[in-house]
């Protein structure tokens, strides 16, 4: 049986640089020169969406990191069922 994937989902047209995510979990994110958050090692999806798969055990602080932000621009997918965490 395989671990379970999850897909970090971040829409950064919605990022008002608030930083929360940065210092929830400054490994995965970091903010730019326009004070917009980047998500690190991401996949660039279009229109300004970002994808970045993660395992079971980066799921908690991924987790973390998108409850913090305050305009929930960042969702957490379960690729398997597509159920969305947050
Ligand atoms: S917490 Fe949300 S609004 Fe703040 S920088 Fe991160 S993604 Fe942008």
């Amino acid at each position: 049986m395989g671990e379970k994937r999850y897909i970090v989902q971040y829409d950064r047209i919605g990022c008002i640089g608030a930083a929360a995510c940065v210092a929830a979990l400054p490994e995965a994110w970091e903010m730019d020169e326009e004070g917009k958050a980047i998500l690190k090692t991401s996949n660039d999806k279009g229109d300004q969406m970002f994808e970045l798969e993660i395992t079971e055990d980066q799921l908690e602080q991924h987790m973390e990191a998108a409850k913090a932000c305050p305009v929930t621009v960042i969702h957490i997918i379960d690729k398997e069922t597509g159920e969305k965490l947050i």
